[in-house]
Order: C-alpha cells, then sequence, then structure tokens
C-alpha cells in the first residue's frame, strides 16, 4: 500500500510500504480521510523528539473497517473514529481520569503508524478500551476526522469555563483559533475577537461571523482594536492559538484584569522560551493555562458535536488531496491560504 513516511526534518516520502496484516485483538481500518494537524506540520519543519523515522504520520482520520480480529461489535463496512492516546491505565494521572498525562501513554502516528495511508492498524489496546466510535451516515469521513482536533479545543475550554460574561480574543484564525472561537460562541461568550497578522486568513474566517476581526500588526494597532472593542477593559479571556513565542507575551497586554489566558499548542522544540511581563500577571491577576493532547471525555464531546451536526465541521475544509499531494498541505498552511486540508488516501470516497 501507499504511505506517507516521515524521514526526519522536511523529509516526508509518499512511497509503497508492505501491506499491514492485523493481529488477534486488532482492527485494519481503510483510511478514508486524515486531516493534516498543525503537530504534522511542526513535525515536518522542525522534527519530533518521540517520533523516529519511519514512522507514518497523520492521527486526524476517519476510515472504514475492512478486517475486524477482535470482539468489539463493529462490523466489516462500518465507519469509525479513534481516540489515538493509549493511556496505561494505572499510573496516577489515568487514576484522576486525565489520561492525555498519562505518564506511559502512546500515541497513534507518534509510537504506532498513523493515517497518511491507504490502511491503519489500530492497536489491540485501542480496540479493547473501546476507543473507536462509529460514524453516521449523514457525515463525511472529512468531517468525522476533526473529532481530534476539537477533542483538543475543548481540552482547554474545560479549564477557561466561557460564560456570557466573556469577551474572548482568540489570536491565531488558523483551523485550531477558528475551532476555538467557534467553541467560545457554542459556550455563551459575549463576544468573539479573531486576531491574526494575515489579512488572507482573516478574509478566509470572515464566513464564521465572529464579532471583531482584527490584524495583528508590528505597531501594536492591534492593542487598541481590542480596547475598543471591550470598552476599554481588554479581553476577559485570551486564547493563543498559534506557535508564536511573541504572540504569547502580546496575550498578556490584550488581557484584562482578571483574565484567563491560553497558551494552545507548543513552541518549536529548538526555542520553546517565551519572555512574559510578570507585572502584567500580577497587576492584572492573570490566570495562565496550557493544555496538550486531549481526555477520552473531551474526544467524547467533540465527536459527538460533530456527529449530531451541532459543530460545523464540514465548513472548516478548505481541501481535499490525495495523499502523494500531503507535502502541499504543509505548503498551504504554512502560507496560510487553508483551513483544514484533507487527505483522502483512497481517493475520493469519503
Ligand atoms: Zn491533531
Ligand atoms: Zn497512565
Amino acid at each position: 500500500m501507499k504511505a506517507a513516511v516521515y524521514h526526519g526534518k522536511q523529509d516526508i516520502r509518499v512511497s509503497d510500504v508492505a501491506m499491514p496484516t492485523i493481529s488477534d485483538g486488532e482492527v485494519l481500518v481503510k483510511v478514508h480521510s486524515c486531516a493534516v494537524c498543525g503537530a504534522d506540520l511542526r513535525t515536518y519543519q522542525h522534527g519530533h523528539k518521540s517520533i523516529d523515522s519511519g514512522r507514518v504520520l497523520g492521527h486526524e482520520f476517519c476510515g472504514e473497517i475492512v478486517e475486524n480480529a477482535s470482539d468489539n461489535g463493529f462490523a466489516v463496512g462500518e465507519r469509525a473514529v479513534m481516540y489515538i492516546v493509549m493511556p496505561c491505565g494505572t499510573c496516577r494521572y489515568c487514576e484522576l481520569g486525565i489520561d492525555n498525562m498519562c505518564t506511559d501513554r502512546t500515541t497513534l502516528s507518534y509510537h504506532h503508524d498513523g493515517a497518511f495511508a491507504e490502511y491503519v492498524v489500530i492497536p489491540k489496546k485501542a480496540v479493547e478500551l473501546g476507543q473507536l466510535y462509529r460514524v453516521p451516515e449523514h457525515i463525511s469521513s472529512d468531517a468525522a476526522a476533526l473529532s481530534e482536533p476539537l477533542g483538543c479545543v475543548l481540552n482547554a475550554h474545560g479549564r477557561l469555563n466561557i460564560t456570557k460574561a466573556d469577551r474572548v480574543a482568540v489570536v491565531g484564525a488558523g483551523p485550531i483559533g477558528i475551532m476555538h472561537a467557534l467553541t467560545a460562541k457554542m459556550n455563551g461568550a459575549q463576544q468573539v475577537m479573531l486576531l491574526e497578522m494575515s489579512q488572507e486568513r482573516l478574509d478566509i474566517a470572515k464566513k464564521f461571523e465572529f464579532d471583531h476581526y482584527i490584524q495583528v500588526t508590528k505597531d501594536k494597532d492591534h492593542h487598541a482594536a481590542v480596547l475598543q472593542a471591550t470598552e476599554g477593559f481588554g479581553a476577559d479571556v485570551v486564547i493563543v492559538a498559534c506557535s508564536v513565542a511573541a504572540a504569547q507575551a502580546d496575550a498578556l497586554e490584550l488581557a484584562g484584569k482578571r483574565a484567563r489566558i491560553e497558551f494552545f499548542g507548543g513552541l518549536p522544540k529548538d526555542n520553546p522560551y517565551t519572555t512574559l511581563n510578570g507585572n502584567l500577571i500580577h497587576y492584572k491577576e492573570l490566570t495562565i493555562s496550557g493544555s496538550f493532547s486531549e481526555k477520552r471525555s473531551d474526544f467524547e464531546r467533540a465527536q459527538e458535536l460533530i456527529m449530531t451536526g451541532q459543530f460545523p465541521a464540514e465548513e472548516l475544509i478548505t481541501h481535499r488531496i490525495p495523499l502523494d499531494d500531503v507535502c502541499d498541505a504543509f505548503d498551504m498552511m504554512t502560507a496560510g491560504s487553508s483551513l483544514k486540508v484533507c487527505v483522502n488516501p483512497n481517493g475520493a470516497i469519503a
């Protein structure tokens, strides 16, 4: 079968690899759609400490069960999405129900081959723990594949507790930023502002009809725009949805008193440092949170929102491409000319 194999920084090659065979307890899935994640892009651009050469990336996927060597009740031909974190189940964090923090977790596309391929094997552990979820007929595989990134967004919102009292600023108008902004709206935010450097990205995001679209500039014109939108108070919640250290520092300035600030996503591993103005944290009594991956409960909620049509996943997809063109997705994402790009390794059956 064809798979996009990671060989190292800036080196992903689509090649013929052995067709996977499954063992007892495993499930074989024919991949209909695998969306490209910002994490895939970061791994491509900078490498990743826990991903070895030879690994197949891709973890935001939906596919059709073609072989089932387990008794999980799924029939051949049914479509499914997967919660990709495989927790140990016994460490302190697993006991606390925060399986994304498991000290001994494995993850699809990091420790097991992922879904930038025609077929993917669902590991026995995930099958046993019931981590496959059915996709109803009226939901496309491309939309269903977005359950994974939406779950990561919901994980962050679990601690932000946005209500109708909140004016929310989201920095970064990529697909994750838009997911955050949509989630804030869904949770009743009084006002949602989307901030972004690229005018092209802001224009693409206009179809979502957020309250304000504000261009981030070097001269910091966006500071005045946020103050104006908030009657001079600043944002109650600032979500930094881009991998830029300067944007994290800037978030403290956009924040009003007692604001909650979320640093969503990681920084490049070769330079993960941010310099923050500690006095802004002190005088404004700011709370800063980070978030990583998602708990199973977040994934369950995300897939439910998508499968019931409560979350407009389809509207986030701007491109559907064949597996051979996977590296084009990285270029489009870097240029900011796309939102979600879905790879369809078996053609347009999704
Ligand atoms: Zn992802
Ligand atoms: Zn654990």
